[in-house]
């Protein structure tokens, strides 16, 4: 029997790929949820930042640059609230890359668990290096 951390984290994990689902990205969709003192205190998905089209890809179908990642999206939803993501745990569809990694670092978050692998491990490997629990949960 799994144990109630491990129930949660599942759980969490299954509603970060539901909220996924919100992007308008066709290349890939992410959904990312912050959750602190067992509660969902912010959420995110990969997208253009407000007020702009609602179109991830240029005509040639390579991910435009101002594509804000959905950590990076999750990460500044709090900073507008009045919460902060000190001491949260980050879920997320996708392993982050190497520049959410270091938003993860910076907004004070001590744990991560995520689902699928990324192409490159470095985001990875950097939060391992600020130790961050990292959980990877198939
Ligand atoms: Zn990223």
């Amino acid at each position: 029997m799994q144990n109630k951390q491990e129930q949660f984290d599942r759980s969490y994990l299954e509603m970060a790929a539901v909220w996924a689902k919100n992007s308008y990205c066709k290349r890939r969709q992410v959904g990312a949820l912050l959750v602190k003192d067992r509660m969902i205190i912010s959420d995110g998905y990969n997208g253009t930042p407000a007020g702009f089209e609602n179109i991830c890809e240029d005509d040639e179908g390579h991910t435009k640059p101002y594509v804000l990642h959905a950590e990076a999206n999750a990460i500044t939803k709090v900073a507008k609230s009045g919460n902060n993501s000190k001491g949260a745990t980050m879920y997320v569809t996708t392993a982050p890359c190497l520049e959410c990694s270091k938003l993860i670092i910076q907004a004070g978050i001590t744990r991560l668990v995520y689902k699928d692998d990324y192409r490159i491990s470095d985001g990875i490997d950097l939060l391992k290096r600020a130790g961050i629990e990292i959980v990877n949960i198939e």
